[in-house]
């Protein structure tokens, strides 16, 4: 069972996803409602498989409760986590 979002948090995630214009109509099927659940965490694993120590992200979905269609946000880019690595300018080659 998935332990209860903050609500607090929750409301940054919306105003986040609001400000910006994000769901307002999914991609997939057209629908107008969206699911925030929460902050999850992905780690990064080397050419094995494994996982790599210290290395990850986190991310706020929002799924599409019609289709199920989701998209990943970066938590530390939308200023809920601090930035393990701060962003740069740009990207690099
Ligand atoms: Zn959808």
């Amino acid at each position: 069972m998935t332990p209860p979002l903050d609500p607090a948090i929750g409301r940054k995630i919306l105003d986040w996803f609001r400000a910006r214009g994000i769901g307002q109509t999914c991609p997939v099927c057209g629908g107008t409602t969206f699911d925030v659940s929460g902050l999850f965490a992905m780690r990064m694993v080397d050419q094995a498989g494994q996982p790599v120590p210290g290395v990850g992200a986190t991310f706020a979905p929002l799924t599409c409760v019609g289709c199920g269609y989701s998209q990943l946000f970066s938590a530390a880019y939308m200023g809920l986590i601090p930035h393990l690595h701060p962003p740069t300018s740009g990207a690099t080659p």
